[in-house]
């Protein structure tokens, strides 16, 4: 079966070619997805705003009116990054519902991945890091909440830790947050998830692999988990501008590999999202962002 892929050509809210977020990965990914064979018509979707109701479940009322109505205070949008216009804004609503409607499709079919989602330093109160809205703690909260599961455990791999995502959760007993991140990667002031792993800079593949295949035993062990939510930023790599831990193309695919193949082994779904990646070679970025396609195609 084809691997089930969420995308939205709005995604890409279309920013500067030099802005430091790279917006032009979103098509990109997807053109290289076409190029390596993914992407087929019939397995591809394609998400509606998410409506307020979803948002308010995870985020403040205000906040969430403020970047519907495209009035974000100044204060909280240098804290995120870029200012929140009506691009932003429907692209931030699209994401999200992006990774609700990929965790459907994960809950029907095994597995599923978001072109985009991860956003993960958006907190209960505002947006930050890049971060608008937290799509991966609203659809955890939409699926509990619509009691499509019981469980939902969240691995974040991207190289900045999952504040916002533990935030948003820290209450919620049914959803486990795992973070596993660079130490002295940005945020300065972390949000404890439930389990943490800091990393030193420069951990490099052999390293980084061995504390993920020591941990993902206690990850599924834990519980009966309905849903995995995948962080899979790309951050990581050796050669990203923002990210400290030196993991090569190859860590990134034996990484995405090990993470697919345990739940899956476990017969758990697994909802894939592309979390973080900075480079000026947009291209190269998104071919490393395929990799997560690539793997989670094999278990499709
Ligand atoms: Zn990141």
């Amino acid at each position: 079966m084809p691997l089930q892929i969420v995308h939205h050509p709005d995604y890409d809210a279309g920013f500067a070619v030099n802005h430091r977020f790279p917006m032009s990965k979103y098509p990109l990914l997807m053109e290289a997805l076409r190029g390596v064979g993914l992407a087929a018509q019939e397995a591809l979707f394609m998400p509606e705003p998410a409506p307020a109701a979803w948002l308010k479940l995870a985020h403040a009322a205000d906040y969430v009116d403020q970047v519907l109505a495209c009035e974000v205070p100044e204060k909280i949008e240098r804290e995120i990054g870029f200012p929140v216009g009506r691009r932003v804004s429907l692209r931030a609503q699209l994401a999200t519902a992006g990774t609700v409607l990929a965790a459907r499709l994960a809950l029907k079919h095994g597995i599923a991945c978001n072109t985009a989602g991860g956003s993960h330093h958006a907190r209960r109160a505002q947006g930050a890091g890049f971060c608008t809205f937290n799509d991966v703690a609203v659809a955890s909260l939409v699926l509990l909440a619509e009691r499509a599961v019981e469980n939902v455990l969240v691995v974040d791999l991207d190289v900045h830790q999952g504040d916002g995502t533990a935030d948003i959760l820290k209450d919620e007993p049914r959803a486990f947050t795992f973070s596993m991140h660079g130490e002295r990667n940005y945020p300065a002031r972390k949000i404890a998830s439930d389990l943490d792993i800091a990393l030193p800079d420069g951990t490099g593949d052999a390293a980084y692999l061995d504390r993920l295949r020591a941990i993902l035993p206690e990850l599924s062990e834990g519980r009966r988990w309905d849903i995995v939510f995948y962080n899979a930023g790309v951050d990581v790599h050796s050669e990203d501008r923002l990210g400290r831990l030196a993991l090569s193309d190859d860590g990134l695919r034996a990484r995405d590999e090990m993470v697919i193949g345990h739940f899956r082994a476990h017969g758990i779904s697994l909802c894939g999202v592309i979390g973080g990646g900075y480079s000026t070679d947009v291209p190269t970025l998104a071919a490393r962002h395929a990799i997560l396609f690539e793997a989670a195609a094999r278990y499709a």
